[in-house]
């Protein structure tokens, strides 16, 4: 008889709550990983981000060989692969950390069910966020929807606990079943090495991190993004260290869990804008608008250096991203969902609640959003944030040349855009 311990988002064994449970179960412990083909056949084959869990997983195997286990690596559809699982292994226990994306938690259902039809139990653990689902939630039990006041109850929560534990399972790593897995090639996964690449994330930089981070020609944020992602960093560690360090990134990663409590608590979002009210809004749409804005030719170079950033890199700078999202909806006025679908192929960092949680605060229509009326002039980003041009000069080595003149004028776009969603918004 076996575990099975199943690897997700948490893509490390270090401070893993549900690999720490499943190793204290009484039978060995067989690591899992799915290549999920619902979710990789509408990827480019040379996707950055399955060479980034390829790469992860590999580095995994290897810490495991060491200890004469290795990770079972499948590949096809959540339901096919448990279904031949239980009929291969003699599956007792499975054990998997919560995802709250609504098609990870239709899936997770699915698979609760067939193990139980299986004579297997099923262990689902909080691994990726502090409070999850309405742990936080205001005194009538309801979800916050305005981030001040859930930050506020965030922080009140976590000092009134003791310190986060952190899961330490070395000890118990001989409870891993000895194997010896034949570990796939990315090319026998289907895919290709891509030239862009998850970089390290660094947290010796964010010490200035207040005054820093809304400057994008300096590295001072962390580059945790994808880490978080696929979890091969901790939360619980990182909220350890960042409380007694820096307040202002510690809000960051509570933005972080404010978005995936309104995906948890409104997954609507996704497809839908939170306020509802701003459903009239009469988009332009326009698809040579798009591509330019995709290809970082609009004639703005904040917004283009950015595009250039995201398109060359899979990375953007939070303020800059700011700026591009604003531009779409309010300058060009598409549709934020446009925007959205194309951070969601291009960005190493995705996440669906933080990408539709910041796609729908800049275009107004999400929860706590910036008010409509609010327009962010590039030019004048540009001279706060980038005011030598260094950012922007990285990114678009032919500005020095003569720069393109910007595909619609600011004053003129903006009085379209306050009138347009005026408009459109039910009153
Ligand atoms: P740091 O400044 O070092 O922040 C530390 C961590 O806090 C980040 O890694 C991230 O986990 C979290 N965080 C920071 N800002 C936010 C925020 N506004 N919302 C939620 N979490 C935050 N972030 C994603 O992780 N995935 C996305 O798909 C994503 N899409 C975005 C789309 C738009 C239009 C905008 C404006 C922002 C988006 N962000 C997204 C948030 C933010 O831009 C990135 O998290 C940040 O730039 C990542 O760089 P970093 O790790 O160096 O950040």
């Amino acid at each position: 008889e076996v575990s099975i311990f199943w690897f997700r988002r948490d893509l490390r064994l270090d401070d893993n709550v549900a690999l720490y449970h499943a190793l204290h179960s009484k039978y060995p412990v067989i690591p899992l990983f799915i290549f999920d083909t619902d979710i990789l056949n509408s990827l480019p084959k040379n996707d950055a981000r399955v060479g980034f869990i390829h790469e992860s997983l590999r580095k995994l195997n290897t810490k495991l060989n060491a200890i004469e286990s290795s990770i079972l690596i499948k590949k096809g559809t959540t339901t096919e692969v448990w279904k031949s699982l239980f009929e291969e292994f003699a599956v007792s226990e499975v054990f998997f950390n919560k995802d709250y994306e609504p098609y990870a938690i239709k899936r997770d259902l699915a698979i609760t069910a067939l193990a139980k039809e299986n004579n297997a139990l099923c262990f689902s653990f909080k691994d990726q966020v502090i409070f999850e689902e309405l742990e936080i939630s205001k005194a009538d039990g309801l979800p916050y929807t305005i981030y001040t006041p859930y930050k506020n109850k965030w922080l009140e929560k976590y000092k009134s606990m003791a310190p986060l534990l952190e899961y330490d399972a070395e000890s118990y790593f001989s409870n891993f079943h000895k194997s010896n897995f034949d570990f796939p090639t990315l090319q026998q996964i289907g895919f290709e090495e891509s030239n862009i690449k998850v970089q390290l994330y660094n947290l010796t930089q964010i010490s200035n991190y207040d005054e820093t981070r809304d400057f994008p020609a300096i590295d001072s944020t962390s580059y945790l993004s994808p880490h978080l992602r696929f979890g091969t960093e901790s939360i619980r560690k990182l909220v350890n260290w960042a409380v007694h360090k820096n307040d202002v990134f510690l809000s960051e990663l509570i933005w972080r869990e404010f978005f995936m409590q309104i995906l948890f608590s409104f997954p609507k979002v996704v497809s839908h804008n939170f306020k509802s009210a701003y459903d009239g809004i009469q988009w332009r749409n326009n698809e040579e608008d798009f591509k330019r804005w995709c290809a970082g030719t609009t004639g703005y170079p904040m917004v283009d250096a950015g595009m250039r950033q995201l398109n060359a890199t899979g990375y953007m700078h939070n303020r800059v991203r700011m700026v591009v999202a604003s531009f779409l909806c309010k300058h060009l006025l598409i549709n934020w969902q446009w925007g959205e679908a194309y951070f969601a192929e291009k960005l190493l960092d995705y996440d669906l609640s933080a990408n539709v949680g910041n796609w729908q605060w800049a275009a107004g229509t999400g929860c706590d959003a910036a008010p409509y009326f609010r327009v962010f002039n590039p030019d004048i980003q540009l001279k706060k944030f980038d005011k030598n041009g260094i950012y922007i000069r990285k990114w678009i080595p032919e500005f020095d040349l003569g720069y393109a003149k910007p595909m619609v004028e600011h004053a003129f776009a903006r009085d379209r855009a306050i009138a347009t969603y005026k408009a459109g918004i039910l009153r």
